[in-house]
C-alpha cells in the first residue's frame, strides 16, 4: 500500500508510528498485517477492546441486527436497541451492586462523557473550578483538556490547567507528607483565591498517566472529603472501567459511590464509539435538550454493548480470571524488577505497567516487542512506562506468550 500514512496523514499521529505495518485483520488478542503476520495485541485499543477483536459472540448479534435493518442512527430516540442496553445495564451492573444511577448518553467518546460530567457539576453546585490530579488524562476537548495534567497534551495552545493537585499514588510524597492533611488544607485555603471547587475528577488508576494506582483508603478519604465540602466526586472510568482492573467499576474495591461515573471505550463491547455518564438521580438536574449532539446513541454499539454485559457480567467469571491473569503478569514484572534494578511493577487487574528509570528504555522495549510480534504501548509523562493491557478475554497461553516476549524484549534492550 502507498505510504499515505507518511504523506497524507497529519503529524499528530502518535505512538502507532512505532508499529510500521498496515494492519488488515484482527481476531481475539491478535492483529494481522497485510501480509498475514500476526501480532499479539497487549494494547487492546487502550482499553477499548476488553472483549477482544471481533468477538464472535458480539459479532453474531451485530450481524443479525444489521441484517434485520435495525435502526442504525437514532439520535436519542427510544429504540429497542437502546432499551435493551439500559435493561442489560440495570440487570447485570446496577441492581446486583445496589447502585442507582441515571444514564446519560453524552456523545460518542470518553471525552464527551467527561464534558457532560464537568458541565453538570458546575450547574448543580453553581461553582466553577474543578480539581484534578497531576498526570491525569481526561480527554482532548477543551473542558476535559483543562483537567488533563499533561502540558504537552494541552499543546501549548493556551489552555490553562483548571486546578491540579498532586495525586499521592505510588508513594508520591515519599511518606513525608500526610496527603490528606495536604488536601484538607488546600480546600480550606480560600485566602489564596482557590474557590471551593464544583467537583473533583479522578481516575482510580491513571492509565495514560503511567499506570499510577491509588489506594482504596485514599479513595474513601477523598469521597468523604468531597461530601464534607459539598464537592461532587466524578470517577473517570473511561479506561479503567468495564473490568480492566478486575471488578466492572474500578472504584468497587474501595466501596465508594461516586456522584458521577464516566464510561466509554469497552462499554460498546465491539470497539465502536459509545459513552455514558452515570449520574446519581438527585443530581440529574438537566433540562431536556440542555446537552445534546448528533451521535448520542450508537445503536449497533448498544446491541454489542448489551450482549457484552449479559455474556461477561452476569457472573464473576471474567472478574476472577482478569484478577488471576493480572497476577500472572505481575509475577513476571516483579521478576524483571528483581533482575534489573530500577524497573518497577505497577498496576492492578489487567492494567499493568513496567516503569523504567530511563524513559527511552520503555520505548526501546516497545520496539523490541514489536519486532518479536507483540504490540505494547508506552504511557506516563515521559513515556517511561510500558503498558500491558491485553483484552480481558486473552487466553492463559497468550498471557504466557506475552510475558515471555516482554521478558525477551527487556533482556534484549539491557543486553
Ligand atoms: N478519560 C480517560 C481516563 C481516558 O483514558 C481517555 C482516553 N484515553 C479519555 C478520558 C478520553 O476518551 P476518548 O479518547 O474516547 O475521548
Amino acid at each position: 500500500m502507498k505510504d499515505v500514512f507518511a504523506t497524507r496523514e497529519s503529524e499528530v499521529r502518535s505512538y502507532s508510528r512505532t508499529w510500521p505495518v498496515v494492519f488488515d485483520k484482527a481476531q481475539g488478542s491478535w492483529l494481522y498485517d497485510e501480509h498475514g503476520k500476526g501480532y499479539l495485541d497487549f494494547f487492546a485499543g487502550a482499553g477499548a477492546l476488553n472483549y477482544g477483536h471481533n468477538n464472535p459472540l458480539l459479532k453474531r448479534k451485530l450481524i443479525d441486527y444489521i441484517e434485520r435493518d435495525g435502526v442504525h442512527h437514532g439520535l436519542d430516540q427510544a429504540t429497542s436497541a437502546r432499551g435493551e442496553f439500559l435493561h442489560a445495564l440495570d440487570e447485570t451492573l446496577l441492581e446486583p451492586r445496589g447502585l442507582n444511577y441515571k444514564v446519560q448518553f453524552p456523545g460518542p467518546t470518553g471525552t464527551n462523557s467527561v464534558e457532560a460530567a464537568l458541565k453538570l457539576a458546575r450547574k448543580i453546585t453553581g461553582r466553577e473550578s474543578i480539581i484534578s490530579f497531576t498526570n491525569a488524562f481526561h480527554g482532548m476537548t477543551l473542558g476535559s483538556l483543562s483537567v488533563t495534567g499533561n502540558s504537552m497534551k494541552r499543546g501549548g495552545a493556551g489552555i490553562p490547567l483548571v486546578h491540579a493537585t498532586p495525586m499521592p499514588y505510588d508513594n508520591y510524597f515519599d511518606g513525608q507528607v500526610d496527603d490528606f492533611l495536604y488536601f484538607e488544607r488546600l480546600l480550606a485555603d480560600s485566602g489564596s483565591g482557590l474557590n471551593a471547587p464544583a467537583a473533583v475528577i479522578v481516575e482510580t488508576l491513571q492509565g495514560e498517566g503511567g499506570i499510577n494506582d491509588s489506594r482504596a483508603e485514599w479513595l474513601r478519604n477523598l469521597s468523604e472529603l468531597c461530601e464534607r465540602h459539598g464537592i461532587l466526586l466524578i470517577v473517570d472510568d473511561v479506561q479503567m472501567g468495564c473490568g480492566r482492573t478486575g471488578p466492572f467499576f474500578s472504584f468497587e474495591q474501595a466501596g465508594i459511590e461516586p456522584d458521577m461515573v464516566c464510561l466509554s471505550k469497552s462499554i460498546g463491547g465491539y470497539g465502536s464509539p459509545l459513552a455514558l455518564t452515570l449520574i446519581k438521580p438527585e443530581h440529574d438536574v438537566w433540562e431536556p435538550g440542555e446537552h445534546n449532539g448528533t451521535f448520542r446513541g450508537n445503536n449497533p454499539a448498544f446491541v454489542t454493548g448489551a450482549e457484552a454485559l449479559r455474556q461477561y457480567w452476569s457472573d464473576d467469571a471474567l472478574r476472577d480470571s482478569t484478577l488471576a491473569k493480572g497476577e500472572r503478569v505481575a509475577r513476571t514484572l516483579h521478576e524483571l524488577g528483581a533482575e534489573y534494578p530500577g524497573l518497577v511493577s505497577k498496576g492492578r487487574g489487567l492494567a499493568r505497567g513496567l516503569g523504567f528509570a530511563e524513559p527511552e528504555m520503555a520505548g526501546k522495549v516497545s520496539k523490541a516487542a514489536f519486532d518479536r510480534g507483540m504490540i505494547l504501548e508506552t504511557a506516563g509523562p515521559q513515556d517511561e512506562v510500558v503498558k500491558i493491557m491485553p483484552p480481558l478475554t486473552v487466553t492463559d497461553e497468550e498471557v504466557e506468550q506475552g510475558v515471555e516476549i516482554l521478558r525477551d524484549s527487556v533482556r534484549a534492550v539491557f543486553a
